[in-house]
């Protein structure tokens, strides 16, 4: 007898109970060799006072299965409660969000019939890891970051993801013309890691137009990876415009742990009435399958869910007079399912896959950073001072010049204002000023930068934060200032 794989389920919230109970009758009946593990998430817990919405001994399920079969959650109206998925996706390492947004015309209407793209999100790093500051009354900052470890595994494993799925082709979105270096870093390990699958093709698009070119000829794409927060909006876009948020499931892997759900929420509106679709859970729930090496269930399932699809079999949300053949509930929509394990639908492409584990190269393992030659050779100081006369506060700070260092130039909101300001460059309280050498492209030393800030303390000005300015191999580590 075969061994079964623990996992851990929760039924979540409004329409997640039912949802979830069909999930598991069609696995079930498909054979699927799964130990369930059920945990309590959600709006109970939260009203009870835990504010991540789940409880010590549910992680421990986690930990434990590293498997978590997740329906939506209702988070309750107020402050104070944190994002279950945020606290998942940390506290699991889900560093991957992979999303497939997949047309079935003529069954479901969609403008886009040719449409099967998967966007694969980084979904730890950018703008998401919620460093951020207000330093000065006016000015707000976030950071963003993007490690080439991080780049590495998720680019990897888009390119591991198409090839174990038959794809042809990578796409990379990002946005290297003007984040030179953050999103440049992207762009580049993308095109370091794809030299490695010499049989998929590659192509990279600034994030602007791909964006344009995917809501309008989706069809052009196969596999998309980006940063996280591309990766957010335009997967709710890619899903919406396959014409089918409903039915769309997703991934969240991380290296010892995953995450499957559905990407809409719990509607709680339409909570038991017997009404609500069960297929973006359902799709979710074969992505599992696949990753827990049941690959032959995971198409069993597949199948036959387009079956019933194409039989016209439909919920509430996607029936079509003329198209749909019968309205059914959530339960009887799970039944018809069930009932036709085995079969392959007749007009859609049947789907078939591979087992997980086998890939030709490992996703998780990154590449060491070779050390580089990185010298240190100046500083930023962000000043505070009152927006408007940017000579003000130039003249201000080159009279700290000295130990070897200078004033070289002053932006704010990061545009050149001085030297020579022009007269219409709006400026914010936040001035970064730059200091260098006062010797061409000379190297600085720590106690330099110390002495500066101790005469800019001395003279009174108002400092906020300050960034080293580092040359790696003898290319600046930092941004040229626009206009400079
Ligand atoms: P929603 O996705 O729950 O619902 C949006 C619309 O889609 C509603 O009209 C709903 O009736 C319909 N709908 C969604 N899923 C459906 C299904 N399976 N079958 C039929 N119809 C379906 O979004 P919302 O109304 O903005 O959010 C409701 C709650 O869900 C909120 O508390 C929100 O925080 C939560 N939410 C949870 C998750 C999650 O747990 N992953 C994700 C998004 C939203």
């Amino acid at each position: 007898m075969s061994v079964k794989t623990p996992i851990t389920v929760a039924k979540g919230d409004g329409i997640g109970p039912e949802i979830m109970n069909a999930t598991l009758h069609i696995l079930l009946a498909a054979g699927a060799r799964v130990d369930i593990e059920e945990i309590e998430i959600g709006e109970k817990v939260y009203l009870r006072g835990n504010s991540a919405g789940i409880e010590k001994s549910s992680i421990e399920s986690l930990l434990r299965t590293k498997v978590f079969l997740k329906a939506p959650i209702t988070t309750p109206q107020g402050g104070g409660f944190k994002s279950l998925n945020v606290t998942t996706r940390k506290l699991l390492g889900l560093y991957a969000n992979v999303r497939p947004c997949v047309a079935y015309a003529p069954y479901v209407k969609t403008k886009h019939p040719g449409m099967d793209v998967v966007i694969v999100r980084e979904n730890e790093e950018d703008l998401y890891a919620g460093v951020e500051y207000q330093q000065t009354p006016d000015e707000t900052t976030s950071i963003k970051i993007i490690t080439r470890a991080g780049t590495e595994r998720i680019v990897r494993y888009a390119f591991d993801y198409a090839r174990r799925n038959n794809r042809k082709k990578v796409t990379c979105f990002m946005k290297d013309n003007i984040m030179k270096i953050t999103d440049g870093l992207f762009h580049k390990v993308f095109d370091e890691i794809g030299v490695l699958y010499p049989d998929i093709e590659k192509e990279a698009w600034i994030v602007d137009i791909g964006a344009a070119k995917l809501a309008d000829t989706p069809e052009a794409f196969d596999v998309i990876v980006m940063p996280n927060l591309y990766g957010d909006i335009l997967s709710d876009v890619a899903a919406q415009i396959a014409g089918s948020v409903g039915l769309a499931g997703s991934a969240n892997i991380g290296l010892k742990y995953a995450m499957f759900e559905a990407i809409h929420g719990s509607a709680p509106r339409r909570a038991n009435q017997n009404l609500a679709n069960p297929s973006g859970l359902l799709l979710g729930a074969v992505m599992m399958l696949v990753h827990i090496d049941q690959p032959d269930v995971a198409a069993l399932v597949h199948n036959a869910w387009l079956r019933t699809i194409e039989d016209g079999i439909h919920t509430y949300d996607i029936f079509k007079e003329g198209i749909s053949t019968q309205k059914v509930g959530t339960k009887e929509f799970a039944e018809a399912v069930a009932a036709r394990v085995g079969k392959n639908p007749e007009k859609l492409k049947p789907v078939s896959y591979n087992a997980a584990p086998k890939q030709t190269v490992d996703s998780h393992t990154v590449a060491e950073v070779s050390t580089k030659q990185r010298d240190l050779v100046g500083i930023d100081v962000f000043v505070y001072h009152e927006p408007g006369d940017p000579n003000k506060v130039g003249r201000m700070l080159e009279a700290v010049n000295g130990d070897g260092l200078k004033l070289s130039v002053v932006s704010s909101r990061g545009v050149k204002v001085y030297p020579d300001p022009l007269p219409d460059t709006i400026t914010s309280d936040s001035w970064r000023c730059r200091f260098i050498s006062s010797t061409d492209n000379a190297v600085v030393t720590p106690q330099q930068l110390l002495s500066l800030l101790n005469r800019v303390a001395a003279a009174g000005i108002a400092w906020g934060k300050t960034e080293h300015l580092y040359n790696f191999d003898g290319k600046p580590g930092f941004s040229a200032i626009q206009g400079q």
